[in-house]
């Protein structure tokens, strides 16, 4: 069983299972997240017996590092394997003031959800072999203990923008972000997280109701159905109008900003009449709108507009007093190339991906 995947409650009743009092609980948490031991055998106050059963009822690190590229001060990517020997990739980012235009020491983790995506989104790595399975809640907790511990820095901000479409896995999601958020667990605040969806507009209502103030990005990509159904195959379950209600259900009921993210593609999205449709769609809702110039995937043919466009595409937005960015050149360290190094290691092993990609979504998806 994998012990980061147990909410306070949870590991009391197992550990009650065992014979053991309520208090052991809190000072195994206090070992695993205060502490960070990476081993049973390291929690000194425990018996040992108790170390003992521990270690053999229960997994404390599912993730084991296969390759990282980067180092402090730049972006660091992590490929990991899972116990099954699927991999998934985490991205940490310094100092990201790309993400909202705000400029901070912010240490970002962008974290994977699935392994692969079943989504199939004509500009993304991460769908190009399809969807394999969900993340655990203690695949996903682990992300972080793993890059912290790996790199030796604190992070102290999260988004979901790795790997997968986490509304997709919208349980193990949720549990893992009331461990990252719990005061026994990582004790990172709700805003300090953000999830990012394709566009699961039945999942971002949910997300409305459920009780923490985590950040909501929305990959918008396209302002009109028409443009957005030839990007995103997700768009023709939940078209825009089903989506922007969502949004807006979202943001009246959280009292938040929501952001869309919008990747500029060449002569598929960046024409002024998107636009206005998206300053439109923006205005109605007011959210912020982070413009990311797309990073070419290798065996996709898309490309980014010149700059010149860019920042016409990004004045239209200003013009209507829509709060909008556009990322710099650090923008291609930032999510936009999650998926990526798994994608370059799969093919390194031989088995080329591209080419095996259908526009539809896949199985897995909701
Ligand atoms: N499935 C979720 C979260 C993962 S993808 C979602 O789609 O929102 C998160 C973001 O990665 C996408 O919105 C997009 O902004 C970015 N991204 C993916 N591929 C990219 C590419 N080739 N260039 C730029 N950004 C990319
Ligand atoms: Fe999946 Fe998101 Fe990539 Fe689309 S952009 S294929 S939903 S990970």
């Amino acid at each position: 069983m994998e012990i980061l995947g147990l909410e306070k409650d949870e590991l009391t009743a197992e550990l009650a299972a065992l014979g053991q009092p309520a208090f052991r609980a809190g000072q195994i948490l206090d070992w695993i997240y205060a502490k960070r031991a990476p081993r049973f055998d390291a929690m000194s106050n425990l018996p040992a017996a108790l170390r003992g059963s521990l270690e053999s009822r229960f997994v404390l690190r599912p993730l084991s590092l296969v390759r990282s590229t980067g180092s402090k001060d730049t972006t660091q990517k992590f490929l990991f394997a899972l116990p099954d020997g699927q991999m998934i990739e985490t991205v940490l980012i310094p100092a990201s003031p790309a993400l909202y235009g705000e400029v901070s020491d912010r240490l970002t983790a962008c974290v994977s959800s699935q392994v692969g995506c079943a989504y199939g989104c004509r500009f993304c790595a991460s769908g190009l072999d399809g969807w394999k399975r969900h993340l655990s809640a203690a695949e996903i907790v682990s992300q972080i203990l793993s890059v912290e511990e790996i790199s030796g820095q604190k992070i102290n901000n999260i988004v979901f923008m790795g790997m997968g479409e986490p509304f997709a896995n919208y349980d193990n999601l949720l549990k893992a972000i009331r461990i990252l958020n719990a005061p026994w667990g990582v004790g990172l605040g709700a805003r300090h997280m953000t999830v990012s969806t394709s566009g699961l507009a039945p999942r971002i209502r949910d997300f409305a109701d459920q009780p923490l103030q985590i950040r909501l990005a929305i990959s918008l990509h396209g302002a009109t159905n028409e443009v957005r159904s030839t990007i995103m195959p997700v768009n023709k379950r939940f078209p825009v109008e089903e989506l922007i209600e969502a949004c807006t259900y979202f943001s009246t009921r959280k009292k938040q900003y929501l952001t869309f993210e919008y990747i500029l593609i060449r002569d598929i999205n960046d024409s002024p009449e998107q636009a206005s449709a998206l300053a439109r769609l923006a205005n109605g809702l007011r959210a912020k709108i982070n413009l990311i110039p797309y990073n070419t995937v290798e065996g996709l043919t898309w490309e980014r507009p010149d700059r010149p466009t860019q920042e016409a595409f990004l004045k239209i937005l200003l013009d209507r007093g829509i709060a909008a960015t556009l990322r710099r050149e650090k923008g291609h360290d930032i999510a936009a190339a999650c998926g990526q190094l798994r994608l370059q290691t799969s093919r390194d092993q031989g088995t080329d991906t591209a080419g095996k990609k259908l526009f539809a979504l896949g199985p897995g998806a909701e």
